[in-house]
């Protein structure tokens, strides 16, 4: 089962949002990853494996997002964990299952053709 955290406040939010996410590794996971942001861009880390590997680093800013990924539709691969970022304007991070993502990516193809850079169900809500 993966595990979503955020936080938005006055401290710098990546030893937080890393405190979060390692009191639910207990759940189950194959992936990790936080994206934080210093109000001028996002800044992200995330791979495959335990959450132990965000410790080897820190990003800046007083808000971000994390999660624990337990895959559903896509490897286990760097490129499918969470978050996922666009444009450098928006992140995003999922729980569950898009059931229709497939319908959702080909009408996305015929109208704006985003550049799909995973393989997971929950990418398509970024284009969306
Ligand atoms: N379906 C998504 C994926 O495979 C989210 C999985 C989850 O809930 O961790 O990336």
């Amino acid at each position: 089962m993966c595990g979503i955290i955020g936080y938005i406040g006055q401290k710098e939010a990546y030893p937080i949002i890393l405190a979060g996410l390692e009191r639910m590794e207990y759940r189950g996971y194959d992936s990790s990853g936080i994206c934080t942001s210093d109000n001028q861009q996002l800044f992200l880390k995330k791979d495959i494996g335990r959450v132990e590997h965000l410790k080897k680093t820190t990003l800046p800013g007083n808000k971000g997002i994390g999660h624990t990924r337990w895959a559903t539709h896509g490897g286990v691969l760097q490129k499918n964990a969470h978050p996922f970022i666009i444009n450098n304007t928006f992140t995003l991070i999922h729980n569950g299952i898009i059931e229709n993502h497939l319908e959702l990516k080909e009408q996305l193809r015929k109208t704006i053709n985003p550049q799909f850079t995973s393989d997971t169900d929950s990418e398509v809500i970024l284009h969306l």
